[in-house]
């Protein structure tokens, strides 16, 4: 593997476009054998009455069935599996909080190349040995943990697995042992904050921190800036599903526009989750990713009901791999209130760009004498609360008329103190729809 100061691994990072799409094909062709072996797509391109070997160019294979969250589930836990039980290394469960769960079955291969991913996530970053990389996602079951890990190490550098939660400790570790880089879920890092804040720690003066890979859940430019004003960091978009391995799917580079999909490996598409037909580059739609080097558990076009986009034009880092925008929501957090579709992010980015309003929000649904109310409940800072009502009374004022003007509905806006939010150390809860209880 050829390594120059700009890439971790330039046989895949400094392929053209053309070359990228020639691997593509193969690639694609040699894994649509491989799912053959599965029963979910023996099943699947039988009734759809499809061999694998008819796909002989790239725009073939928008004519193969999509998979789906619900296949999966159907087939846990081994109906996806392609090689004999005895080739298996590892095994994750995605985090999804509803319905049953699905496995993701790796071979030693798979991890290998999951690994590589990272590490050359990170590298693009500016991750360099003798860099200290502290982990501050769950390890366990959720791929954040031990996915960081593995990369980390790959790449060389000194990787913490301090797991999330037990801030104290965290902010220990970061100091006895210089680290430079973390991963940490958004709502996490907000929350550490807040303790920081509380303890009278702060990062700039008495912290190394330089990088920060922050993901797995959705966030807002505004959170991206808070948290790098705060800590004094660089703060890198990573995104990734269990299904597809797990983060390393798409990352950004040192630019900070758009996360580079890693096209060697996933072969993207977005489409229109109406009529599933697909849109132009430019155009919002649902995320449908396939595996291009998976030999355990391959998956072709997986709907991943994440929302966002290709960002067109090239990239001055100059890769050729193609570059999501932000991931907007997921199809199925959108909520519908008084006929208007709302993203909990478009709430996210009208709070947190009120200096006044802290870390914490939660949004509320609520069916009264059958109409919808959203509740928006937030809590303000430290320095705010102790002031006077008059003052709190003109903040509520600003925040509805501010959520009224993104959302064309409006909401009732609830300021509550600080802390009094419940916290989450894993992937935070945002919406709470009881209008159907
Ligand atoms: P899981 O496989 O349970 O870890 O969850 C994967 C899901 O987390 C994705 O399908 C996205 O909905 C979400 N996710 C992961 N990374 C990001 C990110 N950078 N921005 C927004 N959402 C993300
Ligand atoms: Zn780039």
């Amino acid at each position: 593997m050829k390594k120059t100061n700009q890439y971790w691994d330039a046989t895949a990072e400094a392929l053209s476009r053309p070359e990228l799409e020639a691997l593509q094909l193969a690639r694609m062709q040699s894994t649509l054998q491989q799912v053959s072996l599965s029963s979910l797509y023996q099943k699947k391109y039988s009734e759809a009455g499809i061999s694998p070997a008819s796909v002989t160019s790239l725009d073939d294979i928008r004519r193969l069935p999509f998979t789906t969250k619900q296949d999966l589930r159907e087939h846990y836990p081994y109906g996806l599996l392609c090689v004999s039980k005895d080739q298996l290394v590892r095994l994750h469960v995605s985090s999804g909080t509803t319905g049953q769960a699905i496995a993701v079955l790796y071979t030693r291969a798979d991890l290998e190349g999951w690994a590589d991913l990272l590490a050359r996530s990170m590298y693009m970053t500016g991750a360099r040995p003798g860099d200290t990389f502290q982990n501050l996602a769950g390890y366990g079951l959720f791929t954040g943990g031990l996915g960081f890990q593995y990369g980390a190490e790959r790449l060389g550098l000194l990787a913490i697995p301090s797991g999330s939660g037990n801030s104290k400790r965290q902010i220990q570790l970061m100091r006895d042992f210089s680290t430079s880089i973390i991963h940490i879920i958004p709502s996490y890092a907000l929350r550490l904050m807040d303790v920081m804040i509380e303890l009278s720690v702060d990062p700039k003066r008495e912290l190394q921190l330089q990088i920060g890979y922050l993901g797995a859940e959705p966030y807002s430019e505004e959170v991206r800036r808070r948290v790098e004003e705060f800590y004094g960091i660089r703060v890198f978009n990573s995104y990734g599903l269990s299904e597809m391995n797990g983060p390393g799917v798409a990352f950004e580079c040192s630019y900070q526009s758009g996360m580079h999909i890693w096209e060697d490996a996933y072969f993207v598409e977005i489409i229109d989750p109406d009529t599933l037909d697909p849109v132009p580059e430019g155009v919002f739609g649902e995320l449908v990713l396939s595996t291009l080097n998976r030999e355990g558990m391959p998956i072709i076009r997986y709907r991943t009901r994440d929302i966002t986009r290709i960002l067109p034009g090239e990239c001055p880092c100059g890769r050729a791999h193609k570059r999501l925008d932000r991931i907007q929501g997921r199809t199925d957090d959108m909520f519908i209130i008084k006929g208007v579709n709302i993203f909990p992010m478009q709430v996210e980015q009208v709070l947190m760009n009120i200096p006044e309003i802290g870390n914490n929000y939660v949004i509320h649904l609520e069916r009264r004498n059958n109409i919808d109310d959203m509740i928006v409940r937030v809590e303000v800072t430290d320095k705010i609360f102790v002031e006077d009502m008059r003052h709190l009374h003109r903040l509520q004022k600003k925040i509805t008329r501010d959520l009224r003007g993104e959302l064309q509905i409006t909401p009732c806006v609830e300021l509550v103190e600080p802390n009094a939010l419940p916290r989450s150390e894993g992937k935070a809860t945002r919406l709470i729809d009881r209008r159907h209880l």
